[in-house]
């Protein structure tokens, strides 16, 4: 089995029409909660912050965090919305539909041009070694499941817990505004390994993962653990480097925050 994930799952859920998103709102919030509560600030407490603070999000973003599992979780990618800001709605995952027309466009031709460069630089270059890469966006339902069981999105979730409880404790209530201005102030100890869903750049075909690969077996994947030893330490990380620089300008990269030595962005023309 491949490390990565990425592929889009075909499922009914994907279509998040109006219709679905009216429906979706209408759900009590408590239907998400977890049976676990972070320690400190109450689950209860937490989701008071995620309701004051997502607010004013826009319909796709609120319907997307009642798919959150946790309200610690919640919380980070509110957070994630917030910075966003205006952009959000550009950068947002493409539906379904887009998901489907995606191989069949000017844009997926010229990206499949570009990886095919990079795979043909790094194998004449490493004899014996090839790269995999995933071609396809990630669906808004692939993140979502990211999201809800990647570790590093829970410690990242924890540690803005705490700092909001710093922030808050004993307070009686703390006005909306401030939770808000406290969430898209807050930098994180150490970044969380995925964009908060419906950000990632793989979402709309922005970004590709590459993995090494020998007779079939993943030899340096996409997992986060790996990134300094079996990437920068076994020479991975400047070897892929060379065989993107030598495949046109469209790439950018790696991912430097969090370190992904296999993200490359592709800016699309
Ligand atoms: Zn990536």
């Amino acid at each position: 089995m491949r490390y990565w994930s990425c592929e889009p799952r075909r499922s009914a859920l994907l279509t998040v029409g109006r219709l679905a998103v009216t429906a979706v709102l209408s759900v009590d919030w408590a239907i998400a909660m977890p049976a676990q509560a972070a320690a400190g600030a109450t689950e209860a407490q937490q989701q008071k912050w995620v309701r004051q603070a997502a607010a004013d999000l826009p319909p796709r973003a609120l319907a997307t965090l009642q798919r959150i599992a946790g309200a610690d979780r919640r919380l980070l990618a509110v957070r994630a919305y917030l910075r966003a800001g205006s952009s959000l709605d550009e950068r947002w995952s493409w539906s379904q539909q887009q998901l489907d027309s995606y191989p069949t466009t000017a844009e997926a031709k010229l990206a499949a041009a570009d990886i095919d460069a990079v795979i043909a630089a790094f194998s004449a270059a490493n004899p014996g070694f090839t790269l995999g890469v995933n071609r396809l966006p990630r669906s808004l339902e692939v993140q979502i499941a990211h999201w809800n069981e990647n570790r590093s999105v829970g410690i990242t979730a924890a540690a803005l817990v705490a700092a909001l409880e710093r922030q808050f404790s004993a307070a009686a209530g703390a006005p909306d505004a401030a939770v808000r201005s406290a969430l898209i102030q807050w930098q994180p100890p150490v970044a969380a390994a995925l964009a908060a869903p419906g950000l990632s750049a793989h979402g709309q075909a922005r970004a590709f993962d590459f993995q090494v690969e020998r007779d079939g077996k993943v030899i340096a994947g996409i997992e986060s653990a790996s990134a300094r030893q079996r990437w920068d330490a076994a020479g991975w990380t400047r070897k892929l480097r060379a065989a993107v620089a030598s495949a046109g300008n469209r790439f950018a990269g790696p991912l430097a925050s969090p370190y992904e030595p296999w993200h490359y962005a592709w800016i699309a023309p």
